[in-house]
């Protein structure tokens, strides 16, 4: 990025009292302009405590819903309106009203990729990083309703042999790796370690060493355990994990593996997002308080995560 738009970029945040969020998956330079890049746990916790008046978030608009659910007294900022997360929009709340209805008692636990009216319907909010301890922590004789994606769903099903309904969402994204780009990687890396993300779907998960969210697979590579790694997740954690642990090797398990609508952001959106205050994200106080309520759930169990 030029010397020109850093300066501009930092007046405009002095100006406006904004702090810059980027998630993993971001493009590059815009995860290296971030005052924080993170996870969704990570970025919604840092953007509740921040003490900024704006909050630019660089993801999908779920993520700045989940800033302005945690933060309402602040000014929540998404740099591109049409940065969406087709999960998140594969169940409404709706739906999920009447999947409660034929499973009365159950307990519902939302992804935290989500929009926020199912948020609102949701019990307990988990992310990739806690879902397992979120499942864990509740009454071992309730049936658990677990939404939107079947994949991380499964997983957590497997660690926890909770029993589970799982709504048949997915992401467009973490379904594009298969089983053959995993086999061809390990085939040309043989010593490298495979970090697959539980959105995968589960052939590929079969053949991982690990499974990891984003947050996890930063941890699990500065551990140094290993010097190559097949990365299976959305390519642009490699920027983060290469930036973190510049002496390792890190291969994508696959070239598809680019999500759209994280790439919509751009820096002249972000200069434009703070010059002219677009695209504000508010959530309907109604549906904002009990979205929070499952959130704070999942924050309450993990004080420290
Ligand atoms: S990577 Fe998948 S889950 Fe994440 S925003 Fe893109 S579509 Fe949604």
């Amino acid at each position: 990025m030029n010397e020109r738009l850093t300066k501009k970029i930092e007046q405009l945040k002095e100006q406006r009292k904004a702090v810059i969020l980027a998630h993993n998956y971001q493009p590059g330079e815009i995860q290296d302009l971030a005052d924080f890049t993170g996870d969704s746990l990570g970025l919604s916790i840092q953007a509740a405590e921040t003490d900024a008046e704006v909050i630019v978030f660089c993801g999908v608009r779920f993520m700045a819903e989940t800033a302005a659910i945690l933060s309402p007294q602040k000014t929540v900022l998404l740099p591109e309106k049409t940065a969406g997360c087709p999960m998140a929009d594969m169940i409404t709340a709706e739906q999920l009203r009447g999947l409660k209805k034929q499973h009365p008692g159950a307990i519902v636990v939302c992804y935290v990729n989500s929009t926020a009216e199912v948020k609102a319907e949701s019990d307990y909010c988990c992310t990739s990083s806690n879902a397992v301890e979120v499942v864990n922590s509740l009454p071992e004789d309730k049936r658990i309703i677990f939404v939107p994606d079947q994949h991380l769903g499964q997983f957590v099903a497997e660690r926890t042999g909770r029993d589970m309904v799982l709504w048949p969402g997915y992401c467009t994204t973490h379904v594009l790796m298969t089983a053959d780009d995993i086999r061809a990687a390990k085939a040309k890396y043989p010593d490298a370690v495979v970090m697959a993300h539980p959105e995968c779907t589960e052939p590929v998960k079969e053949l991982a060493d690990e499974l990891l969210s984003t947050g996890q697979m930063l941890k699990f590579a500065a551990s140094g355990r290993a010097k190559t790694f097949i990365v299976a997740s959305e390519n642009g954690i490699i920027h983060a994990l290469k930036k973190q642990n510049p002496d390792a090797e890190f291969i994508a398990a696959s070239g598809r593996a680019i999500c759209p609508n994280m790439k919509k952001i751009t820096v002249d959106k972000i200069v434009a997002s703070l010059e002219d205050m677009q695209y504000r994200i508010t959530v309907p106080e109604e549906i904002r308080t009990r979205a929070e309520r499952s959130l704070n759930r999942m924050v309450e169990i993990l004080p420290s995560k």
